[in-house]
């Protein structure tokens, strides 16, 4: 394998983390406590006597975002659907482009955690709770949060409180990033750690501040106007937050704990956003379409068929083709092909009919199921035009790589897989295919190597160095051995670090 290839397999912006500086696995235990087991909270956290003015540079506050979004993987936390991530990516990066830095690598992602939240890594990383996505009422309220969640990280916010605390190694760093955010997205957490006194102090310590919040307001109204957004959502979203509080009884909104909520901060986005215009936009397509796809996964499939039947017939506020979306992808998940297949038909004449709603890549990888489903002969030659339509939409390019594998196709498979690992180095479900399609090659070098980076970004290293280890044995050329070599020595050094830990 070239060394083109190699830096295919390990995304050139992330190496592993230097086991000197860093070492992840020397904080696993500490962080899977923090996120697993609220009561002993207590026990493993730094001592925050001491306070280093160390500012953080940037390449250090990636890993820390990095390593904090490895953990987040392993935890199953993470909401592993590329078609809600696209999308978030998508709608974050409209608004990255008017920031102050534009060019930093964003990572936006979405949370299996039906609590309303949102929170930002240092680095670019910034995570969007499913609740939140449900509890938005239309794009700029997203937007509002995503924009104020972008100015959290472009001015260091975290990083400036997390290198404010005792962080003398960026391990220890990384543990209080992901400390904040375990003892905030989880009430019980922050109601356990008041036993333990060093967290409830680290929590005082690290709440944002009312200028930080103030800060981010600013900057995130700056960033919606300039995209085009409606600025006026960002107060409307807050108020509505706020007065939900007092509505939901267990399930308040932990971003109001996060990102506190006042009346004066309130008061002060309505102050700057009266100067501005309302702006009438349209959802886009896409946006009801996640939401969909949200509520439908909530509900058993039956119960989906009768919510989104029922949505149509009494003409429920909502995007009708949302909702018919909804309806097949319900049928779909109920075995109920006939029937999926003509509401799907009407599905793609609506779409048709509709302005901006023609070639949707979410309504192509839905259709693409439904013909997989139901045998269609033209199945095939239906994704090689659709992938070809949507090239960057990866939950098509997962789909249409499973029927190539289950058609012997493999050659075409990896040629797809190669080119989309170059674009999402971190995705494992890409590497798990790419060990199929090697498997069916007969290359056992390159299957085990591709398991090895899908355990690897997991944060498995056992797993991940038995891998190579097999790669190995399974002989190749010298190049290719002494890459497997190199990544052997990296993750052999990160497990020791954890060990001496
Ligand atoms: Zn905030």
């Amino acid at each position: 394998m070239g060394k083109a290839e190699q830096q295919v397999l390990f995304n050139p912006r992330f190496t592993f983390p230097d086991p000197d500086k860093i070492s992840i696995m020397k904080i696993l235990p500490l962080l899977l406590l923090l996120i697993f087991s609220p009561c002993t909270l207590g026990d493993g956290l730094p001592d925050l006597g001491d306070v280093s003015q160390a500012a953080l540079n940037p390449m250090q506050e990636r890993e820390i975002g990095q390593q904090s979004m490895m953990q987040i993987k392993a935890s199953k936390q993470f909401l592993n659907d590329p078609e809600i991530n696209d999308y978030l990516n998508q709608l974050g990066d409209r608004l990255v482009q008017f920031s102050n830095e534009p060019s930093l690598d964003f990572e936006f992602f979405a949370m299996n955690d039906y609590s309303v939240n949102a929170f930002a890594l240092p680095g670019g990383f910034v995570g969007v709770n499913a609740g939140l996505l449900l509890i938005t009422e239309n794009e700029s309220e997203l937007a509002s949060v995503l924009g104020h969640e972008i100015s959290h990280v472009t001015q260091h916010h975290l990083a400036r409180m997390v290198s404010a605390t005792k962080g003398d190694t960026m391990a220890s760093m990384a543990a209080i990033a992901l400390a904040i955010l375990a003892a905030r997205s989880n009430p019980d957490v922050a109601q356990a750690t008041v036993a333990g006194v060093q967290a409830h102090a680290m929590q005082k310590q690290l709440d944002f501040t009312r200028e930080h919040e103030q800060e981010a307001d600013r900057l995130g109204l700056e960033l919606m106007q300039k995209a085009g957004f409606d600025t006026h959502a960002m107060p409307t979203f807050l108020e509505r937050l706020q007065r939900s509080t007092r509505l939901i009884d267990g399930n308040a909104p932990n971003y109001m704990r996060t990102h506190p909520i006042t009346s004066d901060r309130i008061a002060d986005i309505e102050n700057r956003v009266n100067k501005q215009p309302y702006r009438l936009l349209p959802d886009s397509l896409d946006f009801d379409l996640v939401r969909t796809k949200l509520i439908g996964s909530q509900k058993t499939a039956s119960d989906a068929i009768s919510y989104f039947t029922d949505a149509l017939t009494t003409h429920r506020h909502g995007n009708p083709i949302a909702q018919q979306y909804g309806l097949v992808q319900a049928l779909l998940r109920d075995k109920q092909l006939d029937r999926a297949k003509l509401e799907l038909a009407a599905l793609l004449k609506q779409a048709k009919d509709a302005q901006g709603a023609q070639n949707n890549a979410m309504i192509e990888t839905l259709t693409g199921q439904v013909k997989r489903a139901a045998n269609d002969p033209d199945t095939l030659s239906f994704y090689r035009t659709a992938v070809k339509n949507f090239p960057q939409h990866r939950a098509l390019i997962y789909d249409y790589v499973d029927l190539l594998l289950n058609n012997n196709q493999a050659e075409t498979a990896v040629k797809l897989l190669t080119d989309q690992v170059t674009r999402h180095p971190t995705d494992t479900t890409l590497y798990d295919l790419q060990a199929r399609s090697y498997n069916q090659l007969h290359k056992p070098l390159e299957q085990h190597q591709a398991q090895a980076y899908s355990f690897a970004w997991q944060g498995n290293l056992p797993d991940a160095i038995q891998q190579l280890e097999l790669a190995k044995r399974s002989g190749g050329s010298f190049y290719q051995l002494s890459i497997i070599e190199s990544d052997l020595r990296e993750l052999r050094d990160m497990q020791n670090a954890q060990t001496k830990k």
